[in-house]
């Protein structure tokens, strides 16, 4: 029998953002799969989340904030923290708004700047203080995005956001990397999700995109999690600052 215990993470205590739906509800999952617990963090109800995870055999709860305000989003991240200690945290949670570059408003930068990088940096400031402060290992995993290495067409901000998620991502490997604390980024491909939904429904761009997937298909939550839980796991330990892609194939293309 192969031993799979690099891979468990059997009595770890993860904490997801954007838990609800998508692929935070994947990697919820794949989580719960694996052995491990998951503390949800977000703005609605994780009760489908919930028992999707309590289905496999393992502990959830939810923790309401809305990720925009980073102020009451790390003070909720604290309390946690000093509850129990906290095994790894996964960025998830993030928002797109589309318009064309020249009507793109100050409104629609702002909201996902904030939800996307703010407070994804500040939360990781928040967890890896802490790891760092009780001399504990850490586990981060950022969620980011095939536009952080490409440009997009009407998602400047999204754009924008997602190539800061890599940089921070290996700036704070860098800082961290020696002192326990490891963090890496999951780049997604196109994934069944709400995110693509006004994708999915205009039949140009949605040929068009699986054209150029070379797995045939697009994503779905599951294989988002399964990666994830890759970055939390023993498995890993020796991967800081590391972008990957799961995304069909898409840029090796
Ligand atoms: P989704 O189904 O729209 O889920 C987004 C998640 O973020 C939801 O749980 C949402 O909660 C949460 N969220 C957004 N703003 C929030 C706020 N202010 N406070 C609390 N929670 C908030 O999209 P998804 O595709 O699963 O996206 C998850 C992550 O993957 C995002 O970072 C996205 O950029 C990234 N990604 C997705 C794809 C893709 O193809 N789907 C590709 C690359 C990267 P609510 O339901 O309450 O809004």
């Amino acid at each position: 029998m192969s031993d799979l215990s690099a891979f468990s993470l059997a009595g770890k205590r993860i904490a997801v953002t954007g838990a609800n739906t998508g692929i935070g509800q994947g990697i919820a999952v794949a989580i719960a799969r694996a052995g491990g617990s998951v503390i949800g963090i977000g703005r609605s109800s994780m009760a489908e989340t919930a028992r999707f995870v309590e289905a496999e055999g393992a502990g959830f709860s939810e923790a309401m904030a809305d990720i925009a305000d980073s102020k009451a989003t790390i003070a909720l991240l604290e309390t946690l923290m000093a509850a129990a200690p906290l095994d790894g945290l996964v960025n998830n949670a993030g928002i797109i708004r589309r318009a064309d570059a020249v009507d793109f408003t100050e409104d629609d930068w702002d909201a996902v700047m904030d939800v996307n990088l703010r407070s994804l940096f500040f939360l990781c400031q928040a967890y890896g203080r802490a790891c760092l402060a009780q001399g504990r290992p850490g586990r981060i995993v950022n969620i980011a995005s095939l536009l952080s290495f490409q440009g997009g067409i009407r998602v400047a901000s999204y754009t924008a956001s997602k190539h800061g998620v890599l940089g921070i991502t290996r700036l704070l490997a860098n800082e961290w990397a020696a002192k326990g604390v490891n963090v890496n980024v999951i780049a997604p491909g196109y994934i069944e999700t709400n995110n693509t939904e006004a994708l999915r429904n205009d039949p140009d761009r949605s040929r068009s995109i699986l054209e150029r997937i070379p797995a045939g298909r697009w994503g779905v939550p599951d294989d988002i999690g399964d990666a994830a839980v890759f970055l939390l796991a023993r498995a890993s330990n020796y991967m800081h600052g590391a972008v990957l892609p799961v995304d069909g194939g898409w840029l090796a293309r």
